[in-house]
């Protein structure tokens, strides 16, 4: 365990040092900070991509709204922590067009499962022939339906407490809910990694009018506070709370 624990620490360092690049905050390998030569220079000597994700990439990036794609560095981090806590049972609430479910799957071993949330038809479509061509399709179970519908039925259906990770990156206006039910469906020790907790910077002293920044901001805050967790908010993409169910 504390090998784990030094481990987990090691990455998160690294994570927290190449993540405040030129660019700031909002550095990501591809949007907006894909320029930053130091974001470069982690993601040419760490990022391994599975063929399949490399195409993935490609088709999501000729999608105009490619800015929600998870960057393959933050995709690659998730999926060590998932091989860290050997994950085989994870959640993700807003899949978008899959990269980081497919990234996820092919981390987990044979029998994991990842539940993706997706509303969009669209994003949906572009996603599943790659999950067969990965030939991991039998491992994600796209539920094309609102996320938080598709919470509510599998703690209906017992599986509160069973999941050993959830990603949270879905709409912001309801992150506090996606958390709270994330965190009755984790088992202890499981982790809720929450992305854009930065909302590119905007979470600094919100503008009053923001309702989003002021939204993310008062999580973030309460995140803080929570005595259910352990944390870790992390400058990495537009901002990665790691979270830890005690
Ligand atoms: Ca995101």
């Amino acid at each position: 365990m504390a090998a784990d624990i030094k481990m987990l620490f090691c990455v998160g360092l690294a994570v927290v040092l190449t993540g405040v690049g030129q660019s700031g905050l909002i550095g990501k390998s591809h949007g907006k900070g894909k320029d930053d030569p130091v974001l470069q220079y982690v993601v040419n000597n760490s990022v391994r991509e599975h063929p399949v994700l490399t195409k993935l990439r490609l088709r999501t990036l000729e999608d105009p709204w490619n800015i929600m794609m998870v960057p393959s560095e933050q995709a690659q981090f998730m999926a060590i922590l998932i091989k860290l806590i050997n994950a085989t049972k994870a959640i993700e609430i807003g899949m978008y067009t899959g990269y980081n479910a497919l990234s996820m799957a092919l981390a987990m071993p044979e029998n994991g499962h990842v539940i993706a949330c997706e509303i969009e038809d669209t994003y949906v479509k572009i996603a599943e022939p790659f999950f067969k061509e990965a030939e991991v399709d039998h491992k994600i179970d796209v539920r094309h339906d609102i996320a938080l519908k598709t919470l509510n039925e599998l703690i209906a259906a017992g599986e509160a407490g069973t999941y050993d990770f959830v990603f949270i990156d879905a709409d912001k206006f309801n992150y506090d809910r996606y958390y709270e039910k994330s965190l009755e469906l984790i088992r202890k020790g499981g982790i809720i990694a929450i992305d854009n907790v930065l909302w590119s910077g905007k979470v600094v002293n919100p503008d009053p009018s923001d309702l989003t920044s002021q939204g993310l901001d008062a999580l973030n805050k309460k995140l803080h506070l929570d005595q259910r967790i352990d944390l870790s908010m992390i400058a990495m993409g537009d901002g990665l709370t790691i979270a830890i169910k005690r």
